[in-house]
């Protein structure tokens, strides 16, 4: 079982010479392993292709990976079409607790989370997805009553992003403002005192710095009145006690509603989550969402590694922890 993912766009049909098609072994004995679709760009068959990676090597652009699966992620949850990036797998949010998800960049949480928001409605890798077909596969899982909610339309969503970055780019204002706007609980001035953010609520957003525009961000998350709560990530330009502050709070957000959270700072994971998934796959190629495990199981697991349940290893050496820092080696005058 293997996927051929085409990374459009870094593919330029006009500045190759098409080598992944003149170089490939299979379209040299006559058959159409990679054929030209009409948008320009190589359509590769899975079906015919023999993996030997020579497209890989020849592709001035880097724009090609041919990627061995293991044979149990047959049918991928989502597929970004032929040769796209697929999503094995969903976090399974509950209302009372915190999900967590573990794992690399590049490998499907946004795709998760616009499925989860319902903004994309996943296709199993065929073309077009419904709901009905959604709720028909989720039938007698713990997701059903999720989409079943998802598809009337009744659920909703409140999403933290991770860049926060991008804020200043997208509103211009003061921060009163922006917090203003989404404080649907009215819980906006408890929030303010609570992430510290009295002295910066009469400033501008351009002019906060990382740390505030991050407890903004957690704030207006966390003051819309939502069923669904996503917080990609918290602790980027926040200190311990302000991770743990934060942290605190999506707890208590968890006990009336679903929370799922992203977070690589393993320590603060291990406060906040109650069950992890951990995701593993091949940026940009694929990812898995693994079922969830228990916290420190999951984090175990991955500093290992080395997944058992699903026998699947994600790093070849298992992440260790030294005591102290490696010493400066002296010499002592005897
Ligand atoms: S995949 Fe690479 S070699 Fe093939 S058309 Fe695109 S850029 Fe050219
Ligand atoms: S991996 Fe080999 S067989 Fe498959 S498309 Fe590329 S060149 Fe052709």
């Amino acid at each position: 079982m293997r996927i051929a993912i085409l990374n459009k766009d870094r593919c330029q049909p006009r500045r190759c010479s098409h080598e992944c098609e003149k170089y490939c072994p299979r379209v040299r004995t006559g058959d159409e392993t990679i054929i030209f679709a009409e948008d320009g760009k190589p359509l590769i068959s899975e079906e015919l292709c023999v993996g030997c990676g020579i497209c890989i090597n020849r592709c001035p652009f880097d724009a090609i990976m041919i990627i061995g699966l293991p044979e149990a992620l047959k049918f991928p949850t989502h597929r970004y079409g032929p040769n796209g990036f697929a999503l094995y797998g969903l976090p399974v949010p509950q209302k009372g607790r915190v999900t967590g998800i573990l794992g690399p960049n590049g490998i499907g949480k946004s795709t998760a989370v616009q499925i989860l928001s319902g903004r994309l409605v996943p296709n199993f890798g065929e073309e077009g997805g419904t709901w009905d077909r959604v709720l028909e596969h989720y039938a007698g899982t713990a997701l059903y009553d999720y989409f079943k909610a998802v598809s009337n339309g009744s659920l909703k969503v409140s999403q933290k992003p991770q860049y926060i970055d991008l804020i200043p780019k997208a509103f211009k204002g003061k921060t009163s403002d922006l917090l203003a706007r989404t404080d649907d609980r009215g819980v906006m001035g408890e929030l303010v005192e609570r992430l510290d953010l009295s002295h910066i609520i009469d400033r501008n957003i351009t002019e906060l710095s990382g740390g505030e525009l991050q407890r903004v961000a957690i704030a207006a998350c966390a003051a819309k009145d939502a069923d669904f709560y996503f917080f990609d990530e918290i602790s980027p330009y926040l200190d311990i006690y302000q991770r743990i502050n934060c942290a605190k709070l999506i707890q208590e957000i968890a006990q009336e509603k679903a929370v799922l959270v992203v977070e690589h700072d393993l320590a603060i994971l291990d406060m906040l989550a109650d069950v992890v998934h951990v995701a593993y796959g091949e940026p940009g190629g694929y990812g898995v969402m693994t079922l969830p495990k228990g916290v420190r199981i999951a984090i175990n697991q991955y500093l290992k590694g080395y997944l058992p349940e699903e026998n699947v290893r994600v790093r070849p050496e298992a992440i260790s922890f030294e005591v102290h820092p490696p010493r400066n080696e002296t010499e002592i005058d005897t």
